[in-house]
Formats: structure tokens, C-alpha cells, sequence
């Protein structure tokens, strides 16, 4: 099977696996699995580090960019607010979709799960003490 990088496929929001199918449902939930090959979805969990990324990456973009209109027009605060916070807000809704497709096509390309409890094996400390 063809390698499709997993930040095309997480961009244009196609399946990680065979690059055709629809990942996303809604705007940001995931399918269960691929139409086009049934790869399954539902351990999808990039939790919340596409939102980790998308603040940190609006916030180096946008805040000196707010900050210098500040500076430049001398606006009240309630003005900057009213022109800036929409913009930011729109921008961290729009990027959030690409990089949640990202990230778990990143995951699934790396087949990374969540480590578990019962994936841990228990020590056994009596043979530890016998040594
Ligand atoms: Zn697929």
C-alpha cells in the first residue's frame, strides 16, 4: 500500500491509511471508520493537543500583530477587543479541524496508543528480594 504522508492526508482530512476516505463526520468529530478501505477510527484520541498547538501558534502570531495595533492606533480597549477577539476566535476554530486531522493521522501513522494500567506488568518484588 502507497505511504500518504499523514500531514496531506490530515490537511485535505482524508484517511490516514488509503488517502481517500472522509476522516471527519462533523466539523471535528471523527467517522468510526474509512468508507473507501474500513479502517477503524474509534481509538482516535488526540485529546487536547491540536488545541495546545493551535492557542500557541495564534497567540505568536496574532498577539504582537494586536498588541502593535494597540501601540499604533491608541484604540480603547473595549475597540481592540470588539475587532481582535472574533478574529482570534475564528482563527483557532479554523486551523483546529487541520490539525486534529494531523495529529491523529501523525498517531496512526506511528501507531502511538495511550499507554494503560493494564499494559503494565506488576513487579514482583519477592523475587527482587531473593536475588
Ligand atoms: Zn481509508
Amino acid at each position: 500500500m502507497a505511504y500518504h504522508s499523514p500531514v496531506s492526508t490530515g490537511l485535505s482530512g482524508r484517511c490516514p491509511k488509503c488517502g481517500e476516505g472522509a476522516l471527519f463526520k462533523g466539523f471535528l468529530k471523527f467517522n468510526e471508520n474509512c468508507e473507501s478501505c474500513g479502517a477503524d477510527f474509534t481509538m482516535e484520541d488526540a485529546g487536547d493537543g491540536p488545541a495546545f498547538f493551535v492557542m500557541t501558534i495564534v497567540m505568536f502570531v496574532f498577539i504582537p500583530i494586536v498588541i502593535g495595533f494597540q501601540f499604533l492606533t491608541d484604540a480603547p480597549g473595549w475597540l481592540v477587543f470588539v475587532i481582535w477577539g472574533p478574529i482570534l476566535v475564528l482563527a483557532c476554530v479554523g486551523l483546529l479541524r487541520p490539525f486534529r486531522g494531523i495529529m491523529f493521522n501523525m498517531q496512526w501513522v506511528r501507531n502511538a496508543q495511550q499507554v494503560r494500567a493494564k499494559d503494565f506488568k506488576k513487579p514482583d518484588f519477592k523475587k527482587q528480594n531473593e536475588d
